[in-house]
C-alpha cells in the first residue's frame, strides 16, 4: 500500500494514473485489492486488443494526468477526460477549437495573467511550467497545474502535432490522502460488513471475499481466495447470473441483482441474492466486480411456506378452497376436459352429532381420518381439497373420468365404513357424495358452475338417506336452491315457535276406540303453506336446533295432553337419533311429565328401527333411562329394519309400529298380507304392543286386526289435525280394556300398562 502512494510522487508514473474522487474513490481502493493474477489477466486483455486507437484511447483517457493533443495550426485534436476535468471544460467546447480560444484564463507562477495559448507552449527539458486556473470564487480560488507540452514528429504522414500533458500535484496529494484514508476504512468495513462482499475479478474468480460471505459458504476467507465463484454454485443455478455480467461488462446496465442457489462447504444449500457492480478504470475499462450477497434462505423458505400456507389446508394439508378452483379452472381450460374431468362433492354425515359430542380435537382428528381416506381413494386421479368444515372436493382427472368417478365414490365409502376410533368410542362415519362430469354445458358455467352441480347432486344424496352417491342432473338446482332458502329460515322458524304439532289418532282397532294420538310436525309456512316434515326435516343439519325443536316439541306434547279431556290416551312423539345420546332428551320429557303432573306412560317415544340398533351405547343408555322411569318406547317403521330379529328383545322397547308399506298391500298383494301376518305373530310372541299405521280402509283394519294387530291409525280414522282440533273431539274411553271409571291417574297407568304391557 505505502508503495502504492509513493508512486504518486513519481511524475513519469503519474501519466499512468488518475484519481476518481468522490463517489468512485470506494472502488478506486478496491482496486488495490487485485491479485497479482487478476491484474495480469486483465493487461494480457488489453495487449489482445487490435485496434491501436482503441489501445491509445485506453491509455489517455485512464491517465489520471491530463493529455491535449494540438494539431500544427494549433487546433485541439483531442482531450483526455482527466484534462477537461482540470480545466473544467466542456468537451464540445474545446474539440476541434483552437487552443487559444479555450474559455478559461490562465496566470503563471507570480499570478500574472499570460494567454492560453503561451500557458501551453511547448516546454522545454523536464521541468513543468506552472500554470494557474482561476475559479471563480475569488483570489483564493486557483488550481495550479503542472503543463509540459512537447512537439512530436509525424512519422509517415510528417504532420507534427504538440502533445501537452497536465497535472494536478495538489489534487493527486488529496487523492492520496483520501485513498490511503478511504482504503483502511473500506477494508474495515469490508471486513466486518454483515453482509457477505466479495471482489471478482473479469473471470468471475474470487479476489478477497469478507469473514461474512466465507460464513455463509461454510468455507474460510483463506481457502476462497482465488477459487472460482461459479464452483460453488448450485449446478442448475450455474448460469443465473452470465448474461447480466455480460451486460454488465458492455457497459448496457450499471449494476444487476439476482437470486440463486450456492452449495456450502458442507453440502446444504443457502439460497442468496447477490448485487453485482462493475468497478472501471478511470477511462471506462472494466476492472473487476463488486459483489454484495445476502442470505435469502429464511426469506425463500418463509415466502415457500406462505405461498404452501395460502394455498392449503393447514389441518390436512390438502389444497383449500381457493387452489381448488385454481386448478379446477387450469384443467377445464384443456382442450378435451369435456371426457377428462369431474367433480366429487363430499359431505360428512352427522359431523357436527360428533363435534359436540367428543368435543373439537375429537371432529378434527375425524377429518384427518376423512382426509387420508379421500387420498388413498382418489389414488393420484385428481386433486383432493377440504373447502369448509366437513366439506370436501375432489376434482378428478382421467381419461376414463367417469369410471374413475364411480370408483372413488365406492372407495370413499368403503373407506369410511371402517369405524374410528375416538377415545374410548368407535365412531362410523358416512358421507354423502354428488358427482359432476364437466360436459358441455356445465363446462359453459366454468369451475362455479361444475362446483355448484356437484354440490346440488350432494345435496340430493343427503336428503335422500345420506351415506350414498347422487349424479347430476339440472333438476337439482332449483331444488337445491328452494331447499337453500328454506333452511335459512328453519332456524328462525324454530326460534320463533312456528313449528308445532298436529295430532292424528290411534285406535283400538277392535273397538274403533281413540287410545292415543301419533304427534307430527308441522311447519305453518307464511309463503308456502303447511309444510310436512318430509319437506325441512332434513334440512335441519345443525344439532343444536335439533335439540331446541326436540325440547319445544316435547313441551308442546305435554300441554296438549294436560288439556285434554281425557287422562288416558298418550302422545307419540317421533324421535331422530341425533336427538339422542347425551341425555338431554330424556331429562326433558321426564321433567315435562313432572311439571304437568302426567304419569310417564302417556309419552311415548318412537325410534326407527335404524337408530336404535346403531352400535351407540349412549342412545341405548338414554332409551333405557326412559323406559325405566315408564316412559313406553315404540319401533316405528316396523320391518323395513335389516337389523336380526333377535336385537328386539335385547332393545328397550314396548311395541312396534308395523310400516306403511306393508299395509298398503292389503289385502291384494298377498306379499304384504304374509308378511303383516307374520310380523304381527312374532311381536305378539315377543310381549310387544302392536300398532298398524297408514290404515285407509275398512279392509285392512279388518285384515290387521285379524291378523293380530290390536292399534291401528290411517286416514281412515283421521288425518293429523292441529291441538285444538284434536281435542275436540272427545275420545271415546278404552272399553274393551277396562272399565269406564272416572279419570284418574291410576287409570291413566292401567291403560298404558295394559297396551305397553308395563
Ligand atoms: P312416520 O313416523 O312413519 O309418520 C307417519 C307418516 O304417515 C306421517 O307423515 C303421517 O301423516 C302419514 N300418514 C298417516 N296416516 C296415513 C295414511 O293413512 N296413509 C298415508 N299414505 N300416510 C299416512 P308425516 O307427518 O309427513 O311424517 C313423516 C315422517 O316425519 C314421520 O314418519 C316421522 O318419521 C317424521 N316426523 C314427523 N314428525 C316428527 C317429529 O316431531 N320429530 C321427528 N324427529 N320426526 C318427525
Ligand atoms: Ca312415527
Ligand atoms: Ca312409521
Amino acid at each position: 500500500m505505502g508503495g502504492f502512494v509513493e508512486a504518486f510522487a513519481d511524475p513519469t508514473f503519474a501519466v499512468a494514473i488518475a484519481v476518481l474522487l468522490g463517489v468512485l474513490a470506494t472502488f478506486a481502493f478496491a482496486f488495490f485489492w487485485r491479485s497479482q493474477r487478476a491484474r495480469s489477466a486483465h493487461q494480457a486483455m488489453i495487449k489482445q486488443e487490435r485496434d491501436l486507437r482503441r489501445q491509445f484511447d485506453a491509455v489517455v483517457s485512464s491517465a489520471r494526468d491530463g493529455v491535449i493533443i494540438t494539431t500544427p495550426t494549433a487546433d485541439v485534436a483531442m482531450i483526455s477526460d482527466a484534462a477537461v476535468r482540470m480545466l473544467s471544460l466542456r468537451r464540445e467546447d474545446v474539440l476541434g477549437k483552437s487552443i487559444a480560444r479555450l474559455p478559461i484564463r490562465t496566470v503563471d507562477a507570480q499570478s500574472r495573467p499570460i494567454l492560453v495559448h503561451e500557458a501551453f507552449a511547448p516546454t522545454s527539458g523536464d521541468k513543468p511550467r506552472v500554470v494557474g486556473v482561476p475559479g471563480r470564487r475569488g483570489a483564493e480560488d486557483v488550481r495550479w497545474l503542472h503543463v509540459r507540452a512537447r512537439i512530436i514528429d509525424g512519422d509517415a504522414d510528417g504532420v507534427p502535432m504538440t502533445v501537452t500533458t497536465l497535472s494536478d500535484p495538489a489534487g493527486l496529494r488529496e487523492a492520496a490522502e483520501a485513498i490511503s484514508r478511504s482504503d483502511s476504512q473500506f477494508r474495515k468495513a469490508m471486513e466486518n460488513a454483515p453482509t457477505g462482499m466479495a471482489l471478482v475479478d473479469l473471470e468471475w474468480r474470487l479476489m478477497e471475499v469478507n469473514r461474512a460471505f466465507a460464513e455463509m459458504m461454510g468455507s474460510t476467507v483463506a481457502a476462497l481466495r482465488g477459487t472460482p465463484f461459479s464452483a460453488l454454485s448450485h449446478p442448475q443455478d450455474l448460469q443465473a447470473e452470465r448474461d447480466q455480467l455480460q451486460r454488465l461488462y458492455d457497459g448496457h446496465q450499471t449494476q444487476f441483482t439476482v437470486e440463486k442457489r450456492y452449495v456450502r462447504a458442507d453440502g446444504n444449500v443457502v439460497w442468496a441474492v447477490l448485487d453485482v457492480g462493475l468497478v472501471r478504470y478511470a477511462g471506462g475499462a472494466p476492472d473487476h466486480y463488486i459483489v454484495q450477497v445476502r442470505d435469502s434462505t429464511d426469506d425463500r423458505m418463509h415466502s415457500e411456506l406462505l405461498a404452501h400456507r395460502a394455498m392449503h389446508d393447514p389441518l390436512t394439508g390438502l389444497a383449500n378452497r381457493t387452489l381448488l378452483q385454481d386448478v379446477l379452472q387450469q384443467v377445464l381450460e384443456q382442450p378435451d376436459a369435456e371426457t377428462r374431468v369431474g367433480v366429487i362433492a363430499v359431505d360428512l354425515d352427522g359431523f357436527k352429532g360428533l363435534n359436540d359430542r367428543f368435543g373439537h380435537a375429537a371432529g378434527d382428528s375425524a377429518l384427518v381420518y376423512v382426509a387420508g381416506v379421500l387420498r388413498t381413494a382418489t389414488a393420484g386421479r385428481g386433486t383432493v381439497a377440504r373447502i369448509g368444515g366437513d366439506e370436501f372436493v375432489i376434482v378428478v382427472q382421467d381419461s376414463d373420468c367417469s369410471k374413475a368417478m364411480f370408483d372413488i365414490a365406492g372407495s370413499i365409502h368403503a373407506g369410511l365404513k371402517r369405524p374410528l376410533q375416538i377415545k374410548r368410542h368407535l365412531v362410523h362415519l358416512g358421507a354423502s357424495l354428488g358427482i359432476a362430469m364437466a360436459d358441455q354445458d356445465l363446462i359453459l358455467g366454468g369451475a362455479p358452475g361444475l362446483l355448484s352441480a356437484a354440490d346440488a347432486a350432494m345435496y340430493r344424496a343427503k336428503t335422500t338417506g345420506k351415506s350414498r352417491t347422487e349424479v347430476f342432473e339440472p333438476t337439482m338446482h332449483t331444488t337445491r336452491e328452494n331447499e337453500s332458502a328454506l333452511a335459512s329460515e328453519l332456524a328462525r322458524a324454530i326460534e320463533n315457535g312456528d313449528l308445532i304439532l298436529h295430532y292424528q289418532p290411534i285406535l283400538e282397532l277392535a273397538t274403533r276406540a281413540v287410545v292415543g294420538y301419533e304427534a307430527l310436525v308441522r311447519w305453518q309456512h307464511p309463503t308456502r303453506g303447511l309444510l310436512l316434515p318430509g319437506a325441512f326435516l332434513p334440512l335441519l343439519e345443525d344439532r343444536n336446533l335439533a335439540t331446541v325443536l326436540g325440547t319445544a316439541l316435547v313441551e308442546q306434547a305435554a300441554r296438549f295432553l294436560q288439556q285434554s279431556k281425557s287422562d288416558t290416551t298418550w302422545v307419540s312423539l317421533n324421535v331422530s337419533a341425533d336427538q339422542l345420546g347425551d341425555s338431554e332428551f330424556a331429562d326433558r320429557v321426564l321433567s315435562a311429565i313432572g311439571r304437568h303432573h302426567l304419569s310417564p306412560q302417556r309419552i311415548v317415544v318412537e325410534l326407527t328401527e335404524a337408530s336404535l340398533v346403531a352400535p351407540n351405547t349412549r342412545i341405548r343408555h338414554e332409551l333405557t333411562e326412559l323406559r325405566n322411569a315408564g316412559v313406553p318406547i315404540l319401533l316405528d317403521d316396523f320391518g323395513t329394519g335389516v337389523s336380526p330379529l333377535s336385537y328386539l328383545r335385547d332393545l328397550p322397547v314396548s311395541g312396534v309400529k308395523l310400516d306403511m308399506s306393508f299395509v298398503a298391500g292389503i289385502p291384494d298383494d298377498p306379499a304384504g298380507a304374509r308378511v303383516s301376518r307374520a310380523l304381527g305373530a312374532l311381536a305378539r310372541e315377543l310381549g310387544l304392543a302392536t300398532v298398524a299405521e297408514g290404515i285407509e280402509t275398512e279392509a285392512q283394519a279388518e285384515f290387521l286386526s285379524g291378523c293380530g294387530w290390536r292399534y291401528g291409525q290411517g286416514w281412515l280414522f283421521g288425518v293429523a289435525q292441529p291441538a285444538a282440533a284434536a281435542l275436540e273431539t272427545n275420545p271415546q274411553v278404552l272399553s274393551s280394556l277396562i272399565d269406564p271409571r272416572p279419570a284418574s291417574a291410576q287409570d291413566a297407568m292401567d291403560v298404558a300398562g295394559a297396551v305397553f304391557g308395563v
